[in-house]
This record gives structure tokens, C-alpha cells and sequence, in this order.
């Protein structure tokens, strides 16, 4: 039995001169919910298509269900086990909403007709309305009801919530989170929305510059970062901390601030050596970690 769902590692993919990946190394386990994070062009929706085989690796290898990606026929019958909704939430036009559903219900083996027509109530699609005419909302909804009726193992979605208004957005998130919970179905999703990763990923990712700079399972990854906070009666000096797991270091008028992806220990007692008048071990939140791990340009 293979425990994990998707596995690559060192995988590489260059366009030109462009390395979209540069060594990614990504797990996802079996049931997870995991949210790939990253900043534009950092590789996520690369890393997508190497999983669903639309791309082939400059080096390294990807495996989804134990089976490679870059193997046609392998390829083949992960594709099958596994629903994907691209970025662009392409659907055929030309017909309404209840013939595309029952044009790609065939194509399905374990297609679930019950969730389909749970889903189109729930989300509030009508049925007779025509793809051509629906807003960019309603095909992102009608898309997303496509993949998790196929009764696929595997949800491959990027940025699903992108365009759906906060009703939807919690709609989606919470139907997401219920059908993996009961039938154990793995999702991986890209998103920018940190709250909506926050809310249902077990798992993340940050991918930056083709490359996993944090993983691991939510709640290890917000509680092994902390912020030290150092305060000082004058100007906070210059300091560079040697300790393991250092990430950003800032400094601001009498406050000097560090994270840490390693805990507090060694700071805090590089910090007291610095005799600040206050020392703080304060928690951090998934969008600090993310933007100081991907790094902001000042
Ligand atoms: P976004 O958040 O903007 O969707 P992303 O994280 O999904 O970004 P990718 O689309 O994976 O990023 O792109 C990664 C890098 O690879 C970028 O520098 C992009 O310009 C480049 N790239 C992607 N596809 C191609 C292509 N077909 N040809 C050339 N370069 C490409």
C-alpha cells in the first residue's frame, strides 16, 4: 500500500532559461487537504501539471498514487483516479448546465449523480442556464461540482476559490472539507487566499522560486515559528543571530524582531546576550510565516 498520495522529488522543470522548478520536493499523504502556497510564478500551477503529467520533467522524478507521472500510461490511469480544475476553469460552451453534466457523467466510472444534484441545489446553479452565459463565479462552482462528482481519489485544484464571493468561497471550503472527511478523498489546492488554506488545509506547502521552503502539517508548522521580540531603552542594534532556523530578522525604532522556524531556545539566549530590556516569545500567524518566508521586497 502506498501511504502517500503524491510524492515528487527533485524534481526540475526549465522552460528556456526559465527554471519554473528547481528541485521540488513535495509529499502529500493519503486523505490530506494540503494548500500549496507561493507568490506569483513561484511554480505552483507547474508543479500541477507535472502530477497530471501535462508536463515533463528537466530531471527528477514526480509519483501520484505510487505511479510515475511522466509515464504515459501510468499517466493515464492517474488521470483517472483523479479530478483536476485548472485555473482557467475551462468548460465546454454550447450547452446549459444540466447537459454538461449529463455529457460528462459517462466518462466517470464511480460518478456520484446524488452529489452532483446535491451540489447544483447547494450551490445554487440552475440547471437550465446556459454555460455561455455564466458569470465567472458560477462556472468556478459549476467546475468544482464536476470534479468532486467524479468520485476521483484525488483533487487536484487550482486556486478554487479565486472569483467566488464569501458565501460561495465558505460553501466550497465546507463541502471540500466534508467529502474528504467521509469519503477520504486527498486534496491538493493552490490558493492566495491564506484564510481559506488556514481554514481546511491539514497540510501546506510554500513553494518559492520553484523550490518547497515550508511543509509539513498546519499546526507543526504555525507552532515550531515564533516571533522573538526584543526591546531596547535606546536604538535596537544590529545584530545577526546565529542559531538555528532563522528566517527574517527586522528592525524597527527600539524593537528588534526575529523568526524563528526552530522554536525559541537559541534566540532567546542570543538575544539576552544583546541585554534588551524586554524579550517576548510571541506566536505567528500563517500570513507572517508566508510573507517572511517568501520574503517581501522592501
Ligand atoms: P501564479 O500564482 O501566478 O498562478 P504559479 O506559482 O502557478 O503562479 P507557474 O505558472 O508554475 O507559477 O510558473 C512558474 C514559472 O514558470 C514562471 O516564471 C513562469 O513564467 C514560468 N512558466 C510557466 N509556464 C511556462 C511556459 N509554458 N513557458 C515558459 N515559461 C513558463
Amino acid at each position: 500500500v502506498v501511504r502517500d498520495a503524491i510524492q515528487s522529488s527533485m524534481y526540475r522543470k526549465s522552460y528556456g532559461d526559465v527554471q519554473a522548478l528547481a528541485g521540488l520536493d513535495l509529499r502529500v499523504s493519503r486523505g490530506a487537504i494540503c494548500g500549496l502556497l507561493g507568490k506569483n510564478g513561484a511554480g505552483k500551477t507547474t508543479t500541477i501539471k507535472v502530477l497530471l503529467g501535462m508536463v515533463r520533467p528537466t530531471s527528477g522524478a514526480a509519483r501520484v498514487f505510487g505511479l510515475a507521472a511522466d509515464d504515459e500510461r501510468a499517466s493515464v490511469e492517474i488521470r483517472g483516479r483523479t479530478a483536476f480544475v485548472s485555473e482557467d476553469k475551462d468548460l465546454y460552451g454550447g450547452m446549459t448546465v444540466d447537459e454538461l453534466i449529463r455529457f460528462v457523467a459517462p466518462f466517470y466510472p464511480k460518478w456520484r449523480a446524488d452529489l452532483a444534484s446535491g451540489y447544483l441545489a447547494q450551490l445554487e446553479l440552475r440547471a437550465d442556464a446556459r454555460i455561455d452565459d455564466l458569470s465567472r463565479g458560477m462556472r468556478t462552482k459549476l467546475a468544482l461540482l464536476i470534479a468532486l462528482s467524479t468520485g476521483a481519489e484525488l483533487l487536484i485544484l487550482d486556486e478554487p476559490t479565486s472569483g467566488l464571493d464569501p458565501v460561495a468561497t465558505e460553501q466550497v471550503l465546507k463541502i471540500l472539507v466534508k467529502q474528504a472527511g467521509r469519503d477520504g478523498t486527498t486534496v491538493l489546492f493552490s490558493s492566495h487566499q491564506l484564510a481559506d488554506v488556514e481554514q481546511i488545509a491539514d497540510h501546506i506547502a510554500i513553494v518559492d522560486r520553484g523550490r518547497i521552503v515550508v511543509d509539513g502539517v498546519l499546526d507543526d508548522v504555525r507552532s515550531r515559528h515564533k516571533r522573538i521580540q526584543l526591546v531596547f531603552d535606546g536604538d535596537a542594534p544590529d545584530a545577526a543571530f546565529k542559531s538555528r532556523g532563522v528566517v527574517a530578522t527586522q528592525k524597527q525604532g527600539r524593537v528588534l524582531s526575529v523568526l524563528s522556524s526552530a522554536g525559541e531556545e537559541g534566540i532567546v539566549a542570543e538575544a539576552r546576550a544583546l541585554r534588551p530590556r524586554t524579550v517576548d516569545v510571541l506566536p505567528v500567524t500563517l500570513k507572517e510565516i508566508f510573507l517572511e518566508t517568501v520574503g517581501v521586497e522592501n
